[in-house]
């Protein structure tokens, strides 16, 4: 079978750069037409069931006409105005609607380009703010725990899992950070108190060099798909209480109800001082994130030396990209029977299809969280041997590493996923 269109196939191949990718040998690409609902249109007629949401984000599924009109509406009004001096409807409702779902502590709005640069502004906030309120210049570090991801800048990349992260590729060119090990009590499991000892130990040798913790709260993305329980949460919140540390949740991936909650730290009833958004934010129609924080974070920034928040990108608050993120939101309360029912739904689902893949050989352990479904194997997959039997089966699947998981946009049917489950489940058995 043809993949695509053989000169643009090619001319890809030769100057293209996909993410994480050789140019020497490269993995295979699949030259898309269009996308439409949960299908992924391939130019040869080819249609896959979409497992992936584009990495976490068109939560609404693809070509999704009321976004369409969002988008129309807004570029024949504006599609670009610089936000220095001037403002606009879209960044205002986007705001207001953001701050009706975030923690109730969420006070303050930055919009950034995309979730690795929100990660960075969060982190510049915390120095600032830490900086300003200790009156130390010396409380600039970070805190993570390992199999974090954060995104792919730099600051981002320090954070990230020293081992399976970018650390052997950029060593020390980046800045140091103290790690502590991942929480190893399941989410659905029992609370294990030794969890929590190695950051209370962290804390309270060098909290007065550390600006914050950073972690993605109860799933642990691209560093492992691993599902942690919220008590580690609530520790971590009153150890940052008690060794004034401040606390950054990178809700990136997790937020706008991927795992059953509008954001994950709501398993824990705990709140962040500063939170990132971005991926589901425009529902996936185009880069967008956003960082939230506490009036004291923003008001501490405010006091501190500079007096002001040290960044202010090019596209800050796009009003296209604020114009579809606000009818995003929209939709989000307008599933039909509510968004926590679909998500249930899909999660019960997911948890009833994916069930088999435990008794294979080589699979290691299945979970199920919200939208997310993981099936983790005993080996690394085999990424491109593995896509290419995903197309065979007519779906769209994207292991890494030992973790073969699927995240449907939440508009999936019954019928797709189970479809998508099951294929799954044949292509682990062979791989
Ligand atoms: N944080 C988390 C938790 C993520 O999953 C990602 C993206 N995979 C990022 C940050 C970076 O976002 P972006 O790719 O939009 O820069």
């Amino acid at each position: 079978m043809n993949t695509s269109t053989p000169t643009h196939s090619q001319w890809d191949r030769d100057h293209l750069w996909h993410p994480y990718t050789s140019t020497i040998d490269p993995l295979p690409t699949y030259m898309v037409d269009h996308a439409d609902g949960c299908i992924i249109t391939l130019s040869d007629g080819t249609q896959l069931i979409d497992g992936m949401s584009s990495w976490w984000c068109v939560i609404h599924g693809y070509n999704n006409h009321r976004l369409n009109n969002a988008a129309r509406q807004q570029i024949d009004k504006m599609s670009h105005v610089m936000f220095g001096g001037l403002t606009h409807e879209p960044a205002v409702n986007l705001g207001k609607a953001l701050l009706e779902i975030a923690p109730p502590n969420m006070n303050n709005i930055f919009y950034a380009d995309s979730g690795s640069v929100a990660v960075e502004v969060a982190m510049k906030m915390a120095v600032q703010a830490a900086v300003s309120r200790s009156g130390s210049h010396d409380k600039t570090n970070f805190v993570t725990p390992r199999r974090g991801y954060h995104g792919d800048t730099w600051n981002a990349m320090s954070v990230c899992d020293p081992v399976t992260g970018m650390h052997s590729a950029f060593g020390s060119a980046l800045p140091i950070r103290h790690f502590v090990p991942s929480p190893q009590s399941r989410f659905d499991g029992d609370w294990d108190p030794a969890d929590i000892k190695p950051l209370e130990q962290i804390l309270n040798k060098h909290h007065d060099s550390i600006a914050a913790l950073i972690l993605e709260p109860i799933v642990q993305g691209a560093g492992g798909m691993w599902f942690y329980h919220p008590e580690y949460l609530r520790q971590a919140r009153a150890l940052c209480d008690r060794y004034g540390v401040y606390l950054i949740f990178d809700e990136i991936a997790t937020g706008f109800w991927r795992t059953g909650r509008a954001f994950a730290c709501e398993h824990a009833g705990v709140y962040p001082d500063i939170m990132c958004v971005g991926k589901g934010l425009t529902g996936g129609y185009m880069t967008m994130a956003a960082v939230l924080t506490s009036a004291e974070v923003a008001d501490t920034i405010s006091r501190g030396e500079a007096g002001v928040m040290m960044h202010g990108p090019t596209f800050m608050a796009n009003p296209l990209a604020c114009a579809v993120a606000c009818e995003s939101l929209k939709i989000l309360n307008e599933y039909p029977g509510g968004i926590h029912g679909t998500i249930q739904h899909i999660t019960q689902r997911l948890k009833h299809n994916l069930a088999p893949a435990s008794s294979l050989d080589n699979v290691d352990d299945v979970r199920v969280i919200g939208a997310i479904g993981v099936v983790q194997t005993k080996k690394p997959v085999n990424v491109g041997e593995f896509q290419k039997l995903c197309v065979k089966h007519g779906v769209w699947i994207r292991p890494f590493g030992l973790n073969v998981y699927i995240m449907p946009p939440y508009i999936i049917s019954d019928d797709q996923l189970d479809t998508l489950c099951n294929a799954l489940i044949d292509i682990v058995r062979v791989s």
